[in-house]
């Protein structure tokens, strides 16, 4: 029997950071039959990829594309990339498990803004998932926050008592049953912040025996980074899996410079437990608009405002002083909505960009009217910028960070690599001219030298364009997980 499709000529980097080496690549339902010189071989379909890389789809291991997966099915702001898989549920906000009758406080409200998405169960949720039929591979997280709100409603201002973390724990443990892969939490945001560390060390119990990751966007980034790392490591121990820091930073002039000692701190943890961590490759983070965060940037652009739209895209400064007030006073006039901040150090980006065990993943925020770049640009910047014009690293340790190591920190099987047996989730990309097109600017612009993005075997992102296929799969917890 022939294969379906012949990727002729290409080099290929296979995810694991080995060196490239020039080979054919045939697929066949879904999946890579061969790898090799396969000039003798028989196929439906054959593409010349002569003089382009050939590398395993791209897992944007740090996103919110949780409801985009549903309203934007063709997924064009990360198949231009070459993305293939997305892990959803990042930063303690999950759309599911939630009870409605609390309705959607503010937290999800932004990043939901279809409230209808917002589901009782995983289950029902990831139903929802598969029946839009999403062009890329989704993996989903329960967030601490979501269960939060669930469980004790508008009275977050304390620590939970043992009968609402059991039912939380409840809630985690139906969840990761209906397939989700772990739990993250934000205890950087307001509904979380409250929480002792034995709350989420209780909750986090029923990871354990799943083999669930733990994802954590730390208490604090900033002075506190050292304690919110500890904290983050011992949730992580009580759960007995993988420990994945999140958008890994430091924040705050008074905090430039301390990466290497983060970066120290990390790698201490790793010798006695499961850790990773990811980052993007900016200097600014984006998040929902909080007036205390305003001082610590340099800079703050508007991403959206529920109560002034026109607001979008614009400098807060200069918003201010056109509306005759304190940046503090603009952006308290603005909530609800979202920004861009300026607060930290290329050093330091870097310096974590260049780590060994440094994941990338975009944090993209789908919804907001003027996103910040890292939605359309993430990867194609470490691969063009970083990589390539800065040379900080080996285009082949660039691609295992976003493939091979990522698939194993999140336990995704047969993914992140080449190599036969594997889903042919591929990415071919031209390594001398690939390179985000995205800015703070002019935010939404797929990249450059991305040719051809296939997901379980199939198109879809082709020629600077989606091709309209949708095969991406929901990617079960029962279903992953080979180690
Ligand atoms: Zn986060």
């Amino acid at each position: 029997m022939s294969d379906d499709l012949i990727l002729r000529g290409g080099t290929v980097f296979d995810g694991t950071g080995a060196p490239r080496f020039q080979a054919d690549v045939a697929i066949k339902a879904g999946r890579i039959s061969a790898i090799g010189d396969l000039a003798g071989r028989a196929a439906a379909k054959t593409v010349d990829v002569g003089g382009l890389a050939v590398a395993p789809g791209f897992i944007d291991v740090h996103t919110h594309d949780d409801a985009a997966l549903i309203e934007t099915p063709a997924m064009e702001m990360k198949a231009s990339q070459g993305v293939t898989t997305v892990i959803c549920g990042n930063c303690g906000a999950s759309a599911a498990p939630y009870d409605k009758t609390r309705g959607i406080g503010s937290v999800l409200g932004l990043l939901f803004k279809d409230t209808s998405l917002v589901c009782a169960t995983m289950g029902e949720f990831l139903g929802k998932v598969e029946a839009a039929q999403p062009a890329i591979n989704g993996a989903f997280l329960v967030g601490h926050s979501t269960l939060r709100m669930s469980v004790m409603g508008d009275d977050l201002n304390r620590h939970a008592r043992a009968d609402e973390i059991g039912q939380m724990k409840s809630m985690l443990k139906g969840a990761l049953e209906d397939g989700a892969i772990g739990m993250s939490s934000g205890l950087f945001y307001p509904p979380a912040m409250p929480a002792k560390t034995e709350e989420l060390i209780e909750l986090v119990e029923p990871l354990g025996p799943a083999k669930g990751v733990y994802t954590a966007h730390i208490r604090d980034e900033g002075e506190h980074i050292t304690e919110a790392l500890e904290e983050a490591f011992a949730i992580g121990r009580a759960a007995g899996g993988r420990t994945v820091i999140s958008h890994h930073k430091c924040n705050g002039r008074v905090n430039f410079g301390r990466s290497p000692q983060t970066l120290a701190q990390i790698e201490a943890a790793m010798r006695s437990q499961p850790v990773g961590f990811d980052v993007y490759p900016y200097i600014a983070g984006s998040t929902i608009l909080r007036p205390e965060m305003i001082e610590r940037a340099e800079k703050v652009l508007i991403t959206g405002s529920q109560v002034m739209p026109e607001a979008r895209g614009r400098d807060l400064a200069e918003l201010a002083r056109e509306m005759q007030m304190t940046p503090l006073e603009a952006a308290k006039r603005l909530v609800p909505g979202g920004a861009i901040y300026f607060m930290m150090d290329e050093g330091d980006v870097r310096r974590i960009l260049s780590h060994e065990k440094a994941m990338v993943g975009s944090d993209g925020i789908p919804g907001d009217a003027h996103p910040h770049p890292r939605l359309w640009g993430t990867f194609p910047r470490v691969l063009g910028h970083y990589s390539r014009d800065l040379g900080l690293f080996p285009l082949e340790d660039a691609v295992r960070r976003m493939t091979g190591l990522s698939a194993t920190n999140f336990g995704l099987k047969d993914r992140g690599f080449l190599k036969p047996g594997a889903f042919a989730d591929i990415c071919v990309f031209d390594p001398a001219t690939i390179i985000d097109t995205a800015t703070f600017e002019k935010p939404i612009q797929p990249a450059r030298g991305v040719h051809l993005v296939m997901a379980n075997g199939v198109a879809v992102w082709q020629d600077g364009k989606a091709t309209g296929n949708r095969p991406g799969k929901v990617l079960k917890r029962q279903d992953q997980l080979a180690a």
